[in-house]
């Protein structure tokens, strides 16, 4: 089987071919934060005008790469929601008229599945596993009896922890997209300022960041106010170690409770090298497997949408020419009881 992906949701320009839901053949990225960078965040109608800008080369590039004819092609799979409307609308009709034009099933794949699935290009997946899926817009902890299942156990109340991430690095004059820089100004920081740890009720499986950005930034706010010097690195390390803390210890007891063999781990901050070694340490602990993909398929790619756009093939999903960008998408499973 060979899906062509399509990923247009945010800042991201993308497209790739993938074999069999596994093997990449190629994975083009046209990424939009270098000019994105200078507005400190993603203006949605800059990402739509660039997208357009882009689409129709990154396909092509894909397909050139991949070395195959639309023809060559099982399926077109493009994200569907959760995402900015003006930025999907923009993948959802290109992929509409690759699929209509080469007379090729159209699927329409959520995004967070697309970051679940990038798992499956690196290692495989066994059911039944946890996925903690954290990244720009989301943080979850989904409990997936078997492929194309997907049941919420746990979400953030306020912030998606890459929002606190970005939002922690603005206030210390950190570039945009902050999480790399205070992943890396952790690393090196001899000491971690103190910062609160947002549990909530036992036994909960929800999240809240808000508290620990407001605690950031009004640590930053007095120190400059008493003209000390604010200590970048060790801000950052505090930052980190909470929110590190906290998801370690949720996502190591939902696997317990639920007795998964394996737990994944999905969105551009499971990039986050502490995060990384911190989850795989406890959790080799426990004797579960960890994955989570290279960083590159981490964040926003076109590969991972084909990957699970496979999936959904292979359940017999199929979208028509009706398909729109939905801003608001649910995660729902495909695969039947
Ligand atoms: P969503 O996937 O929820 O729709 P998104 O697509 O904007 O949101 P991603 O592209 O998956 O999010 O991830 C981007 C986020 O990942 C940004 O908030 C960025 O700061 C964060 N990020 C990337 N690398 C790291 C890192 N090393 N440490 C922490 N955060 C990181
Ligand atoms: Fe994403
Ligand atoms: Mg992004």
């Amino acid at each position: 089987i060979h899906i062509l992906g399509i990923e247009t949701s945010c800042d991201e320009t993308a497209a790739s071919v993938v074999k069999n839901g596994r093997e990449i053949l190629s994975n083009v990225v046209a990424s939009q934060i270098e000019s994105q960078k200078r507005f400190g965040g993603v203006v949605p109608e800059v990402a739509s005008r660039l997208h357009v800008e882009q689409i129709t080369l990154v396909i092509e590039e894909a397909m050139e790469q991949a070395g195959l004819r639309p023809e060559d092609l099982d399926a077109v799979a493009v994200t569907e929601g959760p995402g900015l409307v003006g930025a999907l609308l923009i993948g959802v009709n290109a992929a509409k008229a690759f699929a209509f034009a080469h007379g090729l099933p159209l699927i329409g794949v959520h995004h967070i599945a697309g970051h679940v699935y990038a798992n499956r290009l690196d290692g495989g997946m066994e059911f039944p596993l946890v996925a903690l899926i954290i990244s720009g817009g989301h943080t979850e902890l989904v409990y997936m009896e078997r492929d194309g299942q997907f049941e919420l156990i746990g979400e953030t109340r306020d912030d998606a922890a890459g929002e606190a991430y970005d939002k922690v690095a603005r206030v210390l004059g950190l570039p945009y997209p902050g999480g790399p820089h205070i992943d890396r100004l952790a690393h090196e920081a001899e000491v971690a300022v103190e910062f609160p740890r947002a549990r909530l009720e036992e036994g909960s499986y929800d999240f809240s960041f808000s508290g620990l950005k407001s605690a950031v930034i009004n640590h930053v706010h007095n120190a400059r106010q008493k003209g000390q010097e604010v200590g970048t690195a060790s801000v950052a390390a505090g930052f980190q170690e909470s929110v590190i803390d906290v998801v370690v210890e949720k996502t190591v007891r939902a696997a317990k409770e639920k007795g998964v063999r394996q737990v994944i781990a999905a969105g551009g901050v499971s990039a986050n090298k502490g995060l990384r070694a911190a989850l795989g340490e406890a959790l080799e602990k426990q004797g579960i497997r960890f994955s989570v993909p290279p960083l590159h398929l981490c964040t926003d790619n076109a590969a991972m949408i084909a990957a699970a756009g496979t999936s959904m093939f292979e359940a017999g999903i199929r979208s028509d020419m009706s398909l729109n960008g939905r801003p608001g998408m649910e995660l729902l499973s495909w695969s039947a009881e």
